[in-house]
Protein backbone atom coordinates (compact mmCIF):
# COMPACT_ATOMS: atom_id res chain seq x y z
CA UNK A 1 0.00 0.00 0.00
CA UNK A 2 3.09 2.37 1.25
CA UNK A 3 5.05 1.65 -1.76
CA UNK A 4 1.90 2.75 -4.13
CA UNK A 5 1.40 5.95 -2.23
CA UNK A 6 2.44 9.24 -3.76
CA UNK A 7 5.77 11.44 -2.29
CA UNK A 8 5.69 14.99 -2.55
CA UNK A 9 8.43 17.91 -1.88
CA UNK A 10 7.82 21.13 -0.34
CA UNK A 11 9.55 24.24 -1.76
CA UNK A 12 10.44 24.37 -5.99
CA UNK A 13 14.09 25.99 -5.44
CA UNK A 14 17.20 23.72 -6.61
CA UNK A 15 17.32 21.54 -3.75
CA UNK A 16 12.86 20.61 -4.33
CA UNK A 17 13.30 20.46 -7.51
CA UNK A 18 16.62 17.88 -7.59
CA UNK A 19 14.58 15.82 -5.13
CA UNK A 20 11.58 15.55 -7.17
CA UNK A 21 13.56 14.89 -10.51
CA UNK A 22 15.49 11.91 -8.87
CA UNK A 23 12.00 11.04 -7.43
CA UNK A 24 10.65 11.17 -11.02
CA UNK A 25 12.95 9.53 -12.51
CA UNK A 26 12.74 6.63 -10.25
CA UNK A 27 9.16 6.26 -11.18
CA UNK A 28 7.52 7.49 -8.04
CA UNK A 29 4.39 10.26 -8.71
CA UNK A 30 5.53 13.26 -7.33
CA UNK A 31 3.81 16.46 -6.34
CA UNK A 32 6.05 19.35 -5.79
CA UNK A 33 4.29 22.56 -4.15
CA UNK A 34 5.77 25.93 -4.37
CA UNK A 35 4.48 29.23 -2.28
CA UNK A 36 5.83 31.32 -5.42
CA UNK A 37 4.97 31.55 -9.04
CA UNK A 38 8.07 31.45 -10.09
CA UNK A 39 10.06 28.64 -9.37
CA UNK A 40 13.68 28.72 -8.59
CA UNK A 41 13.49 29.74 -4.82
CA UNK A 42 16.72 32.14 -3.89
CA UNK A 43 18.06 31.25 -7.47
CA UNK A 44 14.90 32.61 -9.38
CA UNK A 45 13.90 34.90 -12.60
CA UNK A 46 12.97 38.58 -11.40
CA UNK A 47 11.57 41.72 -13.88
CA UNK A 48 13.25 44.76 -13.53
CA UNK A 49 12.42 47.63 -15.67
CA UNK A 50 11.30 45.79 -18.84
CA UNK A 51 14.12 42.75 -18.72
CA UNK A 52 13.88 39.87 -17.35
CA UNK A 53 17.16 39.22 -14.72
CA UNK A 54 17.38 37.05 -11.85
CA UNK A 55 17.06 37.96 -8.35
CA UNK A 56 20.98 37.62 -7.48
CA UNK A 57 23.42 36.92 -10.32
CA UNK A 58 24.85 33.93 -9.87
CA UNK A 59 27.92 31.73 -11.43
CA UNK A 60 28.39 28.26 -11.34
CA UNK A 61 31.62 26.26 -11.75
CA UNK A 62 32.28 22.81 -13.32
CA UNK A 63 32.78 21.10 -10.08
CA UNK A 64 29.19 21.59 -9.90
CA UNK A 65 28.75 17.50 -11.34
CA UNK A 66 25.17 17.11 -9.74
CA UNK A 67 24.12 20.27 -10.99
CA UNK A 68 25.31 19.48 -14.59
CA UNK A 69 23.85 16.13 -14.64
CA UNK A 70 20.56 16.99 -13.73
CA UNK A 71 20.21 19.76 -15.99
CA UNK A 72 21.07 17.03 -19.05
CA UNK A 73 18.35 14.74 -17.23
CA UNK A 74 16.23 17.29 -17.66
CA UNK A 75 17.16 18.35 -21.58
CA UNK A 76 18.68 21.59 -20.09
CA UNK A 77 21.64 21.05 -22.17
CA UNK A 78 24.55 22.79 -20.20
CA UNK A 79 26.70 23.70 -22.88
CA UNK A 80 24.09 25.45 -24.90
CA UNK A 81 22.68 27.17 -21.56
CA UNK A 82 25.87 28.10 -19.86
CA UNK A 83 28.46 29.88 -21.00
CA UNK A 84 32.00 27.65 -20.01
CA UNK A 85 35.31 30.08 -19.88
CA UNK A 86 38.91 29.01 -18.27
CA UNK A 87 38.79 30.33 -14.88
CA UNK A 88 40.08 33.78 -15.35
CA UNK A 89 40.08 35.77 -12.56
CA UNK A 90 40.69 39.58 -12.62
CA UNK A 91 40.96 42.63 -11.11
CA UNK A 92 41.80 45.17 -13.90
CA UNK A 93 45.46 46.96 -13.65
CA UNK A 94 46.28 45.00 -10.61
CA UNK A 95 46.17 41.14 -10.82
CA UNK A 96 44.67 38.34 -13.18
CA UNK A 97 44.74 34.50 -12.86
CA UNK A 98 44.04 32.91 -15.53
CA UNK A 99 44.03 28.82 -16.44
CA UNK A 100 46.78 28.82 -19.32
CA UNK A 101 45.89 28.10 -22.70
CA UNK A 102 48.78 25.50 -23.80
CA UNK A 103 48.35 23.75 -26.72
CA UNK A 104 49.23 20.82 -25.25
CA UNK A 105 46.45 20.66 -22.04
CA UNK A 106 48.34 20.85 -19.12
CA UNK A 107 47.30 17.55 -16.41
CA UNK A 108 45.57 18.38 -13.19
CA UNK A 109 47.19 19.64 -10.43
CA UNK A 110 49.62 21.43 -12.42
CA UNK A 111 47.53 23.78 -14.33
CA UNK A 112 47.12 25.42 -11.06
CA UNK A 113 50.49 25.97 -10.51
CA UNK A 114 51.07 27.15 -13.69
CA UNK A 115 47.85 29.71 -13.77
CA UNK A 116 49.63 30.97 -10.35
CA UNK A 117 53.08 31.03 -12.22
CA UNK A 118 51.96 32.89 -15.08
CA UNK A 119 49.45 35.25 -12.37
CA UNK A 120 50.17 38.57 -12.95
CA UNK A 121 50.36 41.08 -10.31
CA UNK A 122 52.17 38.90 -8.11
CA UNK A 123 55.76 38.89 -7.48
CA UNK A 124 57.81 36.04 -7.33
CA UNK A 125 57.65 35.37 -3.36
CA UNK A 126 54.22 35.89 -3.19
CA UNK A 127 53.76 33.35 -6.01
CA UNK A 128 55.99 30.99 -4.57
CA UNK A 129 54.10 31.27 -1.69
CA UNK A 130 50.81 30.61 -2.96
CA UNK A 131 51.84 27.36 -4.67
CA UNK A 132 53.07 26.20 -1.37
CA UNK A 133 49.73 27.15 0.01
CA UNK A 134 47.96 24.75 -2.18
CA UNK A 135 50.64 21.99 -2.71
CA UNK A 136 50.52 21.83 1.47
CA UNK A 137 46.91 21.92 1.04
CA UNK A 138 46.99 19.26 -1.66
CA UNK A 139 49.52 16.68 0.84
CA UNK A 140 47.08 17.26 3.54
CA UNK A 141 44.11 16.22 1.19
CA UNK A 142 42.73 19.44 1.91
CA UNK A 143 41.61 18.23 5.74
CA UNK A 144 42.27 21.67 7.66
CA UNK A 145 42.09 19.98 11.31
CA UNK A 146 41.08 21.31 13.30
CA UNK A 147 38.77 23.67 11.02
CA UNK A 148 39.39 27.31 11.62
CA UNK A 149 39.10 30.66 9.70
CA UNK A 150 40.26 31.40 6.50
CA UNK A 151 42.24 34.55 8.27
CA UNK A 152 44.14 32.27 10.79
CA UNK A 153 44.66 29.53 8.19
CA UNK A 154 45.88 32.33 5.67
CA UNK A 155 48.44 33.74 8.97
CA UNK A 156 49.67 29.83 10.13
CA UNK A 157 50.71 29.78 6.17
CA UNK A 158 52.01 33.22 6.61
CA UNK A 159 50.61 34.67 3.37
CA UNK A 160 51.34 37.68 2.16
CA UNK A 161 48.77 40.89 2.64
CA UNK A 162 48.71 41.48 -1.57
CA UNK A 163 48.11 37.69 -2.20
CA UNK A 164 45.45 37.60 0.62
CA UNK A 165 43.89 40.48 -0.90
CA UNK A 166 43.66 39.81 -4.14
CA UNK A 167 43.29 36.27 -4.41
CA UNK A 168 42.37 34.12 -1.34
CA UNK A 169 40.08 36.89 0.46
CA UNK A 170 37.85 37.57 -2.77
CA UNK A 171 37.92 33.98 -2.95
CA UNK A 172 36.37 32.92 -0.01
CA UNK A 173 33.70 35.60 -0.05
CA UNK A 174 32.90 34.77 -3.77
CA UNK A 175 32.79 30.78 -2.76
CA UNK A 176 31.85 31.17 0.60
CA UNK A 177 29.75 34.35 1.11
CA UNK A 178 31.59 34.62 4.15
CA UNK A 179 34.40 37.39 4.64
CA UNK A 180 37.86 35.25 5.42
CA UNK A 181 37.37 36.47 9.42
CA UNK A 182 34.84 34.63 9.94
CA UNK A 183 34.55 31.60 7.27
CA UNK A 184 35.50 27.70 7.81
CA UNK A 185 38.96 27.20 6.40
CA UNK A 186 37.64 23.56 5.84
CA UNK A 187 34.81 24.38 3.85
CA UNK A 188 37.10 26.30 1.27
CA UNK A 189 39.48 23.55 1.25
CA UNK A 190 36.46 21.55 0.23
CA UNK A 191 35.50 24.17 -2.51
CA UNK A 192 39.06 24.42 -4.00
CA UNK A 193 40.05 20.72 -3.65
CA UNK A 194 37.12 20.00 -5.99
CA UNK A 195 37.96 23.22 -8.48
CA UNK A 196 41.62 24.15 -8.78
CA UNK A 197 42.13 21.14 -7.02
CA UNK A 198 40.46 19.30 -9.86
CA UNK A 199 40.57 18.24 -13.29
CA UNK A 200 41.06 21.61 -15.45
CA UNK A 201 37.55 21.72 -17.15
CA UNK A 202 36.28 21.38 -13.02
CA UNK A 203 37.78 25.00 -12.14
CA UNK A 204 35.87 26.72 -15.45
CA UNK A 205 33.59 29.27 -15.09
CA UNK A 206 29.60 28.56 -16.15
CA UNK A 207 28.10 31.78 -16.69
CA UNK A 208 24.28 31.54 -17.21
CA UNK A 209 23.28 32.44 -20.62
CA UNK A 210 19.63 32.22 -19.69
CA UNK A 211 17.70 33.50 -16.35
CA UNK A 212 17.99 31.02 -13.11
CA UNK A 213 14.66 29.76 -13.49
CA UNK A 214 14.87 28.71 -16.95
CA UNK A 215 18.67 27.19 -16.20
CA UNK A 216 16.92 24.50 -14.54
CA UNK A 217 13.87 24.80 -12.65
CA UNK A 218 11.41 24.91 -15.54
CA UNK A 219 12.51 22.31 -17.50
CA UNK A 220 12.76 20.15 -14.12
CA UNK A 221 8.99 21.04 -13.69
CA UNK A 222 8.63 20.01 -16.97
CA UNK A 223 10.49 16.69 -16.30
CA UNK A 224 8.25 15.84 -13.27
CA UNK A 225 4.81 16.54 -14.93
CA UNK A 226 6.11 14.33 -18.04
CA UNK A 227 6.49 11.72 -15.15
CA UNK A 228 2.96 11.68 -13.73
CA UNK A 229 3.75 14.13 -11.38
CA UNK A 230 2.77 17.77 -10.58
CA UNK A 231 4.64 21.09 -10.06
CA UNK A 232 1.98 23.71 -7.77
CA UNK A 233 3.61 27.30 -8.36
CA UNK A 234 1.86 29.72 -6.05
CA UNK A 235 0.69 27.14 -2.76
CA UNK A 236 2.16 27.97 0.34
CA UNK A 237 1.51 24.76 2.08
CA UNK A 238 0.39 25.89 5.62
CA UNK A 239 0.13 22.59 6.79
CA UNK A 240 2.26 19.78 7.16
CA UNK A 241 0.70 16.68 9.40
CA UNK A 242 1.14 13.03 10.29
CA UNK A 243 -2.22 10.96 9.62
CA UNK A 244 -3.02 6.97 9.41
CA UNK A 245 1.11 6.70 8.88
CA UNK A 246 1.31 9.14 6.02
CA UNK A 247 1.77 12.51 5.52
CA UNK A 248 -0.95 15.36 5.07
CA UNK A 249 -0.26 18.74 3.69
CA UNK A 250 -3.33 20.68 3.27
CA UNK A 251 -5.78 18.69 2.23
CA UNK A 252 -3.77 16.60 -0.38
CA UNK A 253 -1.85 13.52 0.46
CA UNK A 254 -1.56 10.34 1.64
CA UNK A 255 2.37 10.83 0.71
CA UNK A 256 4.42 8.28 1.80
CA UNK A 257 7.17 10.08 1.92
CA UNK A 258 7.81 14.07 1.93
CA UNK A 259 11.21 16.15 1.14
CA UNK A 260 11.00 19.14 2.84
CA UNK A 261 12.63 21.72 0.79
CA UNK A 262 12.30 25.38 2.51
CA UNK A 263 15.15 27.33 3.81
CA UNK A 264 15.83 26.97 7.73
CA UNK A 265 13.88 30.26 8.36
CA UNK A 266 10.64 28.51 6.94
CA UNK A 267 10.81 25.69 8.93
CA UNK A 268 9.06 27.22 11.62
CA UNK A 269 5.94 27.62 10.43
CA UNK A 270 5.34 23.79 9.05
CA UNK A 271 7.97 21.93 11.75
CA UNK A 272 8.56 24.06 14.47
CA UNK A 273 10.48 20.97 16.57
CA UNK A 274 12.74 21.05 13.52
CA UNK A 275 13.90 24.75 14.47
CA UNK A 276 16.45 24.06 17.05
CA UNK A 277 18.39 22.18 14.59
CA UNK A 278 19.14 25.57 12.57
CA UNK A 279 18.69 27.95 15.75
CA UNK A 280 22.38 28.84 15.73
CA UNK A 281 22.62 29.61 11.86
CA UNK A 282 22.95 33.53 10.87
CA UNK A 283 23.04 34.70 7.52
CA UNK A 284 24.88 36.83 4.79
CA UNK A 285 23.62 38.64 2.75
CA UNK A 286 24.16 39.52 -1.12
CA UNK A 287 23.47 43.02 -2.95
CA UNK A 288 23.20 42.92 -6.85
CA UNK A 289 22.40 46.01 -8.69
CA UNK A 290 21.64 46.17 -12.36
CA UNK A 291 22.81 49.27 -14.61
CA UNK A 292 21.23 50.33 -17.60
CA UNK A 293 23.05 51.70 -20.08
CA UNK A 294 22.90 52.65 -23.72
CA UNK A 295 23.87 49.37 -25.73
CA UNK A 296 26.52 50.07 -27.20
CA UNK A 297 28.35 49.73 -23.91
CA UNK A 298 30.41 46.94 -22.43
CA UNK A 299 32.70 45.03 -19.97
CA UNK A 300 36.33 44.36 -21.16
CA UNK A 301 35.90 40.58 -19.83
CA UNK A 302 32.34 39.21 -19.17
CA UNK A 303 33.32 39.10 -15.68
CA UNK A 304 35.53 41.38 -13.72
CA UNK A 305 36.28 41.71 -9.91
CA UNK A 306 36.69 45.34 -8.48
CA UNK A 307 39.82 45.97 -6.39
CA UNK A 308 39.07 47.64 -3.31
CA UNK A 309 35.46 48.37 -4.37
CA UNK A 310 32.48 48.97 -3.29
CA UNK A 311 31.51 46.32 -6.17
CA UNK A 312 33.32 42.98 -5.64
CA UNK A 313 32.15 41.60 -9.51
CA UNK A 314 30.87 43.43 -12.75
CA UNK A 315 28.66 41.54 -14.97
CA UNK A 316 28.51 42.47 -18.63
CA UNK A 317 24.66 40.57 -19.31
CA UNK A 318 25.51 41.96 -23.11
CA UNK A 319 28.07 39.15 -23.44
CA UNK A 320 26.24 37.02 -21.51
CA UNK A 321 22.52 36.75 -22.58
CA UNK A 322 22.47 39.27 -25.10
CA UNK A 323 20.90 42.22 -22.53
CA UNK A 324 23.44 44.55 -24.11
CA UNK A 325 24.31 47.66 -21.86
CA UNK A 326 22.89 45.72 -18.81
CA UNK A 327 25.95 45.39 -15.93
CA UNK A 328 24.96 43.57 -12.90
CA UNK A 329 27.45 44.42 -9.77
CA UNK A 330 27.57 41.71 -7.00
CA UNK A 331 28.58 42.34 -3.67
CA UNK A 332 28.74 39.57 -1.60
CA UNK A 333 28.56 39.27 2.20
CA UNK A 334 28.34 41.73 4.81
CA UNK A 335 29.84 45.05 4.71
CA UNK A 336 30.16 48.84 4.80
CA UNK A 337 27.92 49.15 1.55
CA UNK A 338 25.19 47.89 4.07
CA UNK A 339 25.27 51.51 5.50
CA UNK A 340 25.04 53.47 2.58
CA UNK A 341 21.97 54.81 1.09
CA UNK A 342 21.08 53.02 -1.19
CA UNK A 343 21.24 56.23 -4.40
CA UNK A 344 24.77 56.60 -3.02
CA UNK A 345 25.99 52.72 -2.93
CA UNK A 346 24.56 52.65 -6.91
CA UNK A 347 26.36 55.95 -7.41
CA UNK A 348 29.19 54.89 -6.24
CA UNK A 349 29.22 51.42 -8.60
CA UNK A 350 28.51 53.47 -11.30
CA UNK A 351 32.08 55.34 -10.96
CA UNK A 352 34.11 52.39 -10.14
CA UNK A 353 32.52 50.76 -13.48
CA UNK A 354 33.50 54.38 -15.16
CA UNK A 355 37.11 53.45 -14.13
CA UNK A 356 36.80 50.58 -16.36
CA UNK A 357 35.27 51.83 -18.84
CA UNK A 358 36.14 54.83 -20.50
CA UNK A 359 33.83 57.59 -21.61
CA UNK A 360 30.94 55.24 -20.06
CA UNK A 361 27.48 57.39 -19.68
CA UNK A 362 25.48 57.81 -17.07
CA UNK A 363 22.97 54.79 -16.53
CA UNK A 364 19.66 54.75 -17.89
CA UNK A 365 18.21 53.04 -15.27
CA UNK A 366 19.48 51.01 -11.92
CA UNK A 367 17.66 48.70 -9.66
CA UNK A 368 18.84 47.16 -6.72
CA UNK A 369 18.06 44.11 -5.47
CA UNK A 370 19.23 42.86 -1.43
CA UNK A 371 18.84 39.35 -0.21
CA UNK A 372 19.27 39.97 3.13
CA UNK A 373 19.85 36.17 4.06
CA UNK A 374 21.12 35.02 0.35
CA UNK A 375 23.06 32.37 2.44
CA UNK A 376 23.85 30.96 5.81
CA UNK A 377 27.09 31.97 7.31
CA UNK A 378 29.61 29.68 6.52
CA UNK A 379 31.69 29.46 9.78
CA UNK A 380 34.06 26.82 11.35
CA UNK A 381 32.68 23.67 12.55
CA UNK A 382 29.09 24.49 11.88
CA UNK A 383 26.48 21.90 12.93
CA UNK A 384 24.12 21.53 9.74
CA UNK A 385 21.16 19.14 10.33
CA UNK A 386 21.22 15.78 8.15
CA UNK A 387 18.83 15.02 5.97
CA UNK A 388 16.97 12.34 8.25
CA UNK A 389 14.44 14.46 10.52
CA UNK A 390 13.54 11.84 13.02
CA UNK A 391 10.08 11.87 11.95
CA UNK A 392 9.00 9.06 10.40
CA UNK A 393 8.88 9.61 6.20
CA UNK A 394 10.08 13.67 6.12
CA UNK A 395 13.16 14.16 5.06
CA UNK A 396 15.82 17.95 4.62
CA UNK A 397 16.92 19.29 1.65
CA UNK A 398 18.42 22.72 1.27
CA UNK A 399 21.47 24.04 0.65
CA UNK A 400 22.43 24.26 4.55
CA UNK A 401 21.63 20.42 4.92
CA UNK A 402 24.98 18.71 6.10
CA UNK A 403 27.37 18.52 3.47
CA UNK A 404 30.72 19.43 2.26
CA UNK A 405 29.83 22.53 0.02
CA UNK A 406 29.04 26.21 1.26
CA UNK A 407 25.83 27.07 0.19
CA UNK A 408 25.39 26.89 -3.78
CA UNK A 409 23.05 25.50 -6.30
CA UNK A 410 25.20 22.26 -6.19
CA UNK A 411 24.89 21.91 -1.96
CA UNK A 412 21.05 22.28 -2.85
CA UNK A 413 20.66 19.86 -5.52
CA UNK A 414 23.58 17.22 -3.90
CA UNK A 415 21.02 17.80 -0.58
CA UNK A 416 18.14 17.55 -2.84
CA UNK A 417 19.08 14.41 -4.23
CA UNK A 418 20.45 12.90 -1.29
CA UNK A 419 17.41 13.18 0.81
CA UNK A 420 15.57 11.76 -2.78
CA UNK A 421 17.43 8.82 -2.51
CA UNK A 422 17.17 8.37 1.52
CA UNK A 423 13.36 8.62 0.71
CA UNK A 424 13.53 5.82 -2.13
CA UNK A 425 15.14 3.37 0.29
CA UNK A 426 13.35 3.82 3.37
C1 LIG B 1 21.70 36.91 -4.48
C2 LIG B 1 22.25 35.51 -4.41
C3 LIG B 1 23.38 35.17 -5.14
C4 LIG B 1 23.87 33.86 -5.11
N1 LIG B 1 24.94 33.53 -5.88
C5 LIG B 1 25.29 32.23 -6.01
C6 LIG B 1 26.25 31.84 -6.97
O1 LIG B 1 26.83 32.65 -7.67
N2 LIG B 1 26.53 30.50 -7.09
C7 LIG B 1 25.91 29.56 -6.33
O2 LIG B 1 26.17 28.36 -6.51
N3 LIG B 1 25.00 29.91 -5.38
C8 LIG B 1 24.67 31.21 -5.22
N4 LIG B 1 23.70 31.58 -4.31
C9 LIG B 1 23.15 30.55 -3.41
C10 LIG B 1 22.04 29.74 -4.06
O3 LIG B 1 21.10 30.57 -4.71
C11 LIG B 1 21.33 28.95 -2.97
O4 LIG B 1 22.28 28.18 -2.27
C12 LIG B 1 20.28 28.00 -3.52
O5 LIG B 1 19.45 28.64 -4.46
C13 LIG B 1 19.42 27.45 -2.36
O6 LIG B 1 18.46 26.57 -2.87
P1 LIG B 1 17.47 25.79 -1.89
O7 LIG B 1 16.61 24.99 -2.78
O8 LIG B 1 18.25 25.10 -0.84
O9 LIG B 1 16.62 26.91 -1.13
P2 LIG B 1 15.62 28.04 -1.69
O10 LIG B 1 16.09 28.51 -3.00
O11 LIG B 1 15.49 29.04 -0.60
O12 LIG B 1 14.24 27.29 -1.91
C14 LIG B 1 13.27 27.13 -0.93
C15 LIG B 1 11.91 27.23 -1.61
O13 LIG B 1 10.89 26.87 -0.65
C16 LIG B 1 9.77 27.68 -0.89
N5 LIG B 1 8.93 27.66 0.32
C17 LIG B 1 9.22 28.12 1.56
N6 LIG B 1 8.19 27.91 2.40
C18 LIG B 1 7.22 27.28 1.67
C19 LIG B 1 5.93 26.79 1.99
N7 LIG B 1 5.41 26.89 3.22
N8 LIG B 1 5.18 26.21 1.01
C20 LIG B 1 5.69 26.09 -0.25
N9 LIG B 1 6.91 26.55 -0.60
C21 LIG B 1 7.67 27.12 0.35
C22 LIG B 1 10.38 29.04 -1.19
O14 LIG B 1 9.46 29.90 -1.84
C23 LIG B 1 11.56 28.65 -2.06
O15 LIG B 1 11.22 28.63 -3.44
C24 LIG B 1 23.23 32.88 -4.28
C25 LIG B 1 22.11 33.24 -3.52
C26 LIG B 1 21.62 34.52 -3.59
C27 LIG B 1 20.40 34.87 -2.79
Amino acid sequence: MMSSMKFAVIGAGYAGLAAAVELAAAGRQVEVFEASRTLGGRARAAQIDGFEVDNGQHILIGAYTETLRLMRAVGADPNALLKRTPLRFEFPGEFLMSAPSFAIPVPAPLHTAFALLLAQGLDWREKRAAIRLMLGLRAARFRIEPDITVTKWLDSNKTPSRQRRLLWEPLCIAALNTPADRASAQILGNVLRDSLGGKRAASDLLLPQVNLSALFPDPAAKFVAEHGGAVHSGHRVNSLRREDDAWQIDDAGPFAQVVLAVAPYHLAALVPELVPSVAHFDWEPIVTSYLRYPATVRLPQPMLGVDAGLAQWLFDRGALCGQHGLIAAVISARGRHLDLPMAELERGIHAEIARIVPGLPQPLAVQTITEKRATFACVPNLQRPQAHTGLPGLWLAGDYVAGDYPATLEAAVRSGVAAARAALAA
